[in-house]
């Protein structure tokens, strides 16, 4: 098993401010892993630190290779192999599907156009939207909007994926068909780091559930972790959640 992740005693502060103190856990080729907790317990922080979005003081981080905290990393070799998808899509509303999930390879990777768009097709489809290729975004749905975000990520072929509540925006029925492009995606072998509030999605899916409270990791484990909880904390937090 090769680590594609790899924290190790991860420290992150704003301003005077810790808001990670100290994390530490790995995630393995192939695996999916799910971080849940209350809000402010530091999970986008984690997640947003993992593209680096934001820069460590403390720990190590090495993410497909890439060791974070040296000061002369390759952030756009970082980012050909890190897929990062938020709450809010942000696709560019003037493009239509294919030209928004077009735009990376051809920018980033310098990829022809009549290329890229074979790669667009094959993503698009993945997602399950094949007949939407040339609709703007303004013409679909949320969910929808938000497939062709992933699509976007995918098309970039990624080795790792994060998705940071990419469902919580959306009604449930919704909800539903983004989950079901993940799960597909967990099928596929993709690696994958979820924050996620679904606990039911994550029960189903998750090699490796990380519950984090106060900017630590407080309890971790098999998906197991959510049917009996070692600590009172994730417990109430399961509780809460159902
Ligand atoms: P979660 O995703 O678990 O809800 P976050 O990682 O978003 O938590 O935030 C953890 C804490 O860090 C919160 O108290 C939040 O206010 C703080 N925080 C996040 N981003 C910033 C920032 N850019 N500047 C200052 N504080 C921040
Ligand atoms: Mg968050």
């Amino acid at each position: 098993m090769s680590p594609i992740v790899e924290l190790k005693d991860v420290r992150k502060s704003f301003g005077a401010l810790e808001i990670l103190k100290g994390v530490t856990f790995g995630v393995n080729k192939g695996e999916v892993a799910a971080i849940i907790g209350q809000s402010g317990s530091g999970k986008s922080t984690a997640l947003r630190c993992m593209d680096r979005l934001e820069t460590i003081q403390g720990g190590s981080m090495v993410i497909c290779g890439h060791r974070l905290q040296d000061s002369n990393i390759d952030l756009k070799a970082l980012r050909r192999d890190v897929g990062i998808v938020f709450q809010s899509y942000n696709l560019f509303p003037h493009l239509t599907v294919a030209e928004n999930v077009m735009l990376a390879p051809r920018l980033v990777k310098g990829i022809a156009r009549a290329e890229a768009r074979t790669i667009a097709e094959a993503v698009i489809a993945k997602v399950g939207l094949r007949e939407k290729m040339d609709f703007y975004p303004e013409q679909l749905s949320g969910g929808q909007q938000q497939r062709v975000a992933i699509a976007r990520s995918l098309a970039m072929e990624p080795k790792l994926m994060l998705f940071d509540e990419v469902t919580s925006a959306l009604d449930p029925q919704l909800t539903g068909e983004v989950l079901r492009v993940m799960e597909q995606l967990a099928a596929d072998g993709m690696t994958m780091i979820l924050v996620t509030h679904e606990m039911g999605f994550a029960r189903k899916v998750a090699d490796k559930v990380i519950y984090m409270k106060d900017g630590k990791v407080h309890e971790m484990g098999s998906s197991d972790i959510l049917r009996s909880p070692s600590t009172p904390e994730l417990a109430d937090f399961i509780s809460e959640a159902a």
